[in-house]
């Protein structure tokens, strides 16, 4: 794909880029994003109905199998060219911020420094009565449990129907706020309240970009909506700004 001049002149002229990234970014990882089937033993299963305080609470020795059998995958896995152009166009830019949905990992892994953890780490611990993180337990239970009160432990990401840590929202909304070039990037556009970061960054004058494989309900309303993989993408839209 041609990246559009209009485009590149934009992240010439753009002072704060901003980029929401959804599990797409991580697929050719080969992280598995929600909106495909699941592997192996966890294909009969819905993670929308594994990512839920519910679910935990009615077996939560099957949500932790789920987890650990995630920062397995993760842990073998390394960031693609996708993740390592971001750390690039951060260096062509005066400045760029991350706000990523996913819990992986990988951006910081490629190098990116600025990267706000929108839905928590998946490699986290936190005690599922009292919230505070926990790093001393003992993980080779079926079922860790609090070091601190006993309490069960559940990982310390952010759950379908839960709310985003204060800190992350108010990180996340500055960002949006004072950029003037967004980018979402691989995501669905509809786990809310991240889907509406785009629109909130347009409203203020900022110029949109999606890049994602099909269309979603963002690309009707975004500026420059470049389909294909964001693996392919970046890099070629990274290379434009270095040579054109
Ligand atoms: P999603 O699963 O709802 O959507 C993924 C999007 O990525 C789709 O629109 C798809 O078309 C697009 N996509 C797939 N492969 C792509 C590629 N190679 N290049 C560009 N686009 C590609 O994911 P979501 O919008 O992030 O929301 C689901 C929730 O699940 C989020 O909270 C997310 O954090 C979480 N999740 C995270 C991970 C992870 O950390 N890697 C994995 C799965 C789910």
């Amino acid at each position: 794909m041609t990246i559009p001049d209009k485009l590149l002149g934009a992240l010439r002229d753009a002072q704060q880029v901003c980029v929401l990234t959804g599990s797409g970014i991580s697929a050719e990882s080969g992280v598995p994003t929600f909106r495909e089937a699941q592997t192996g033993l966890w294909e009969q299963y819905d993670p929308h109905e594994l990512a839920t305080p519910d679910a935990f609470q009615r077996d939560p020795a099957l949500v932790w199998r789920w987890y650990r059998w995630r920062r397995e995958l993760v842990a073998s896995v390394e960031p693609n060219a996708g993740h390592h152009a971001l750390v690039k166009l951060a260096g062509l830019v005066p400045a760029l911020t991350i706000i990523t949905q996913n819990v992986d990992g990988l951006h910081q892994r490629a190098g990116s420094d600025k990267v706000i953890e929108f839905h928590g780490n998946l490699f986290e611990n936190r005690c599922f009565v009292e919230g505070c993180a926990v790093t001393d337990a003992d993980m080779s239970a079926e079922v860790p449990v609090c070091t601190g009160c006993g309490a069960m432990l559940r990982p310390g990401v952010v759950w379908f129907g839960e709310s985003i840590p204060e800190a992350a929202m108010h990180a996340a909304e500055s960002a949006v706020h004072g950029c003037d070039l967004f980018f979402s990037i691989g995501t669905s556009s509809l786990v809310w309240p991240a889907a509406g970061f785009a629109e909130a960054a347009r409203q203020q004058g900022a110029s949109v970009v999606e890049i994602n494989l099909d269309a979603t309900p963002l690309s009707s309303q975004a500026d420059f909506c470049l389909q294909g993989k964001s693996g392919t993408l970046l890099p070629e839209l990274v290379n434009c700004l270095t040579v054109k």
